[in-house]
């Protein structure tokens, strides 16, 4: 129903890539519209007739058992389409963007060369401070792999208010198979697999980490063992499906959960010559009056920013020429608008602070030398 919808649509964070399986030439690209919405509303079209067609070939290779409904909220809001994310796009992370690139970009894309000893492991746990860059990695893996690429909150699989949760579960990991390559991106995957949740959490986030757990297990199972049957093989390609999960709170995560995901990458705060790079992208196309120093001095001040700080702050001080405009604003010509000054830097670095403590800082860094992988 509509409703449940648009609620797994708003705790989704981003979506829209082209579809999977298509035959039109463009995406359907208007956010306001969906895949299917537009399919059955616009049945006369000979595009949409394709992608319905489409929507039908793809359910009916789904294992019995699976609700239909829940897979096709799953094609509706949790597979996205559009908004590519590129490695070139993402400041920094040399060493996270190799270790994807080694553990998931490749494998996808040449599976008869991983196989064995090298066979790609099937989780990998992207943790870290909010804001630097693991849903971006995510969908940049995505892109670079040319996967179908799922991306769903924890929330949205634990809500109460699903209630329907360990189904959408069942689909989603069904759909995955048939739509391989995917990769199926969990954010905020500490509130699924917390430790809490087993103990006295309501039973309906219970049961979905559970099914989460099992649905996990048969994959890594499938694809380990690659002895697939007739019938797994209708069912989807399990080798070629990836579990890669983000959390800023790795330490709420359990143990048992936590050992599954063979690779724990950690996302840090960019460091100096990385914080140069982000600001300069973002300046690159503006009109500005920052001097090469002024840079310098901004990449020092901002020590302890993260990725999406960094990007606040640098589109606080763009708002500085229009701010004492005033009403003016509405009748200022472009070429009169004043060029971005350090000064709008230094004025918004009072509202714009990091989102991460010292203290904070320290407990990721501590989980990352107990647990993690850097780089
Ligand atoms: P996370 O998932 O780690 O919380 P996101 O990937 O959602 O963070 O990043 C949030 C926003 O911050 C991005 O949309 C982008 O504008 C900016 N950002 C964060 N990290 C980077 C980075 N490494 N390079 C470029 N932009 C970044």
């Amino acid at each position: 129903d509509r409703m449940s919808i648009s609620a797994a649509k708003s705790s989704s964070a981003v979506r829209r890539k082209p579809p999977p399986v298509k035959r039109r030439e463009t995406p359907p690209s208007s956010d306001q519209e969906s895949w299917e919405q537009r399919s059955s509303e616009e049945a006369e079209d000979e595009d949409e007739d394709a992608d319905s067609h489409d929507i039908t070939k793809i359910l009916s290779k789904l294992p019995k058992g699976v609700d239909l409904q829940s897979a096709r909220q799953i094609l509706n809001d949790i597979v996205v389409r559009g908004d590519e994310v590129h490695w070139d796009d993402i400041a920094g992370l040399e060493g996270a963007k190799k270790a994807l690139k080694e553990a998931v970009v490749y494998p996808f894309l040449r599976p008869d060369l991983f196989s064995g000893l090298r066979e790609p492991a099937r989780g990998m746990l992207l943790f870290g401070p909010p804001g630097t860059g693991k849903t971006m990695l995510a969908r940049a893996v995505a892109t670079e792999s040319k996967s179908t690429f799922f991306s769903i909150s924890s929330s949205s699989l634990t809500s109460k208010w699903h209630g329907e949760s360990e189904k959408l579960v069942r689909a989603l990991f069904g759909l995955a198979k048939v739509l391989a390559p995917s990769i199926i991106f969990v954010d905020e995957i500490d509130s699924l697999l917390s430790a809490r949740s087993s103990g006295s959490e309501h039973e309906a986030s219970r049961r979905s980490k559970t099914e989460f757990l099992i649905q996990w297990s048969d994959l890594q199972r499938a694809a380990a063992g690659r002895e697939q049957s007739a019938r797994d093989k209708k069912e989807g390609d399990a080798s070629r499906v990836l579990v890669l999960a983000a959390t800023n709170m790795p330490w709420d995560i359990d143990e048992a959960a936590r050992r599954r995901f063979v690779r724990r990458q950690y996302i840090p705060l960019p460091e100096h010559h990385v914080r140069e790079q982000q600001l300069r992208k973002l300046l690159s196309h503006q009109h500005h009056e920052l001097s090469d120093e002024d840079t310098e001095v901004l990449v020092h001040v901002t020590e302890g920013f993260s990725g999406s700080d960094i990007t606040a702050l640098a589109k606080d001080a763009a708002m500085g020429p229009l701010r004492n405009l005033g009403e003016a604003l509405l009748h200022t010509p472009m070429d009169q608008i004043r060029p971005i000054r350090f000064e709008d830097f230094e004025a918004s670095l009072y509202s714009i602070r990091p989102s991460v403590s010292p203290d904070g800082l320290r407990k990721y860094e501590d989980w990352a030398r107990d647990f993690g992988e850097r780089g």
